[in-house]
C-alpha cells in the first residue's frame, strides 16, 4: 500500500492523497473516512453511496447475501470457465509484479482464482472493505492517477453501476497504454443484488461499451441453457413469491446449462458475455458495429 499511496488521487479534486499517521486526507477536501485501515475515497456528493449509511453499516456490503446463494449458484450456473481461462491468459501476458486492478474485488469472482495465484500485484477496489481490497471507492470515480495499472478485471460489475460508460472510461484512464481489460457482464439474467442492479448488455452493446479498446477475444460466459434455467427459477419466484419453491422447481432441470455453447446461435439469448481487450490509441467506429453481429467468437488455436 505504501507504493500504491503515490498512485492514489482524491475522487473530488483529483489532487494527491496523503497518509499521516493512518489518516488519509487531501489538502483541499480534508480527511477521508477509513474502514478496516483502508481509505474510503468516495465523493459522497455524487455517489449512490450515502456517507451516514456507510458509517452505520460498519463496512459491511450494502447488499444482503443469502447463505444458500453460493451453493445454489454453483448448481444453477456452474463454474465460469471463460473467466478461469482468461485469468490464465491475462497472467501469461503480464510481467511478474504487474499491477492489476480488480473492480468489485471484495469477493473473488467465479473462475478468477488463477489471477490471484501468481505473482501479480492485485489491487482490490469495492464499495466495502474486505481482506481482498486495498481501497474503498465508487468505480465512477476511480481514485487512482492515470495509467496506474497493467490490467483491469471487471467481473459481474457493470450491471451494478449506474453509468457503465463512465466506469469504462475511468478504467481506460487508469490503464497503461496497451493495458489489458477483462469484463464479464450479464445479458439474459434476472435482477440480482436487488436495488444495485441497473443494466444488461447484448453482445454488440457490450462491444460498443468497450469501443475505446482493441478486442483480443469476446464470447458468452454462459449460453441460452443457463438463461432458461434462471428464467424458470425467477418465473416460479414471480408466481409463488417463494425462493425455496423457485430453487426446488429449477434444481431438477440444472442440466439445461449443459446445452450452453459459445456459438453464434447462442448470441441472441446467452446469459452473459465477456470482452477481453487492450487499450490502444484506436477506437471502434459506428459503421463497424453492423458487421460485428456476424463476427463469431474466436478462441486461441481456433481457425
Ligand atoms: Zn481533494
Amino acid at each position: 500500500m505504501r507504493d500504491l499511496l503515490n498512485a492514489l488521487r482524491c475522487p473530488i479534486c483529483h489532487g494527491p492523497v496523503l497518509n499521516v499517521g493512518g489518516v488519509y486526507s487531501c489538502d483541499v477536501d480534508g480527511d477521508f473516512l477509513s474502514s478496516q485501515n483502508q481509505p474510503v475515497l468516495v465523493n459522497f456528493d455524487s455517489s449512490i453511496l450515502d456517507r451516514d449509511e456507510f458509517i452505520a453499516r460498519a463496512s459491511a456490503s450494502p447488499v444482503r447475501r443469502r447463505r444458500h446463494h453460493q451453493v445454489l449458484r454453483r448448481i444453477l450456473k456452474g463454474a465460469n470457465k471463460a473467466a478461469a481461462r482468461l485469468a490464465d491468459r491475462m497472467r501469461a501476458q503480464l510481467a511478474p509484479g504487474a499491477r492489476v486492478l480488480v473492480v468489485g474485488g471484495a469477493v473473488k469472482g467465479s473462475g478468477s482464482d488463477n489471477l490471484y495465484a501468481g505473482d501479480l500485484e492485485i489491487v482490490g477496489l469495492d464499495i466495502y472493505p474486505t481482506a481482498l481490497t486495498q481501497v474503498v471507492a465508487d468505480a465512477h470515480e476511480i481514485p487512482f492517477v492515470d495509467e496506474t495499472f497493467d490490467a483491469v478485471w471487471l467481473q459481474a460489475v457493470l450491471e451494478h453501476v449506474l453509468d457503465p460508460a463512465v466506469v469504462v472510461s475511468e478504467v481506460h484512464r487508469v490503464l497503461k497504454p496497451r493495458g489489458l481489460i477483462f469484463a464479464d457482464t450479464p445479458f439474459m439474467q434476472p435482477v440480482h443484488e436487488a436495488a444495485y442492479d441497473f443494466t444488461r448488455f447484448t453482445r454488440s452493446g457490450h462491444r460498443w461499451l468497450f469501443r475505446q479498446f482493441e478486442e483480443i477475444e469476446h464470447g458468452a460466459t454462459a449460453g441460452a441453457g443457463t438463461a432458461l434455467l434462471w428464467s424458470i427459477r425467477y418465473f416460479v419466484r414471480a408466481v409463488t413469491g417463494s425462493r425455496l419453491a423457485a430453487a426446488l422447481c429449477s434444481a431438477p432441470v440444472f442440466w439445461l446449462r449443459f446445452f450452453d455453447r459459445d456459438t453464434q446461435r447462442h448470441r441472441d439469448a446467452a446469459s452473459g458475455f465477456y470482452f477481453f481487450g487492450r487499450k490502444t490509441g484506436s477506437a471502434l467506429s459506428p459503421r463497424e458495429m453492423a458487421d460485428y453481429y456476424d463476427q463469431a467468437p474466436q478462441r486461441p488455436g481456433q481457425p
